[in-house]
């Protein structure tokens, strides 16, 4: 018995040390965002964050569908074929009004898909700009699901937002 009493602070001792190395290590997950929105991942395409043509001015849609093309790792839309070929001439031009754009557009403020609360896999994920707020996806079905009830997912990023700020 005397044995086992002596032997007990030790393993509280033990003890003690690991949940500190825990919590250490928490801290430091805290302390890279591992739990918040990861600011490093990457989508493989941005989304084309604006909801008009840079090159007409148009809206997208109302001219027939969109011309959707990647330009690098950004997604590029115009609103018809005669606009792909004034961007053509002028990539740059366009690139350069896209990037303007991005600073107006509310950052993902969640770590998984909005939809299905999945992880995100940069393989895999997709994104979308809905009224100035970058949303993020698991996978194209999720973003189709998204579409069917936008209403509530601006919801939820707003309030993820504000719980961020
Ligand atoms: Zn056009
Ligand atoms: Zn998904």
């Amino acid at each position: 018995m005397p044995r086992a009493l002596s032997n007990t602070p030790v393993l509280d001792e033990t003890m003690k040390r690991s949940t500190l190395a825990f919590t250490a290590a928490l801290a430091a997950a805290l302390a890279t965002g591992a739990f918040a929105a990861d600011k490093t991942f990457k989508l493989k395409a941005k989304p084309y964050p604006l909801e008009t043509c840079l090159v007409s001015g148009e809206k997208l849609g109302t001219m027939g569908d969109a011309v959707v093309l990647t330009e690098g790792d950004q997604e590029v839309q115009l609103c018809c074929k005669s606009c792909k070929k004034d961007f053509d001439k002028d990539k740059k031009a366009v690139l350069a009004k896209i990037d303007a754009a991005w600073k107006n557009v509310k950052p993902y403020p969640l770590a998984g898909c909005v939809v299905s609360d999945e992880k995100l896999d940069p393989s895999k994920a997709v994104g979308l700009v809905v009224d100035g707020r970058e949303f993020r996806f698991c996978c194209k079905s999720c973003l189709k699901d998204f579409k069917k009830d936008t209403a509530k997912f601006v919801k939820k990023f707003d309030e993820a937002a504000k719980k961020k700020s």
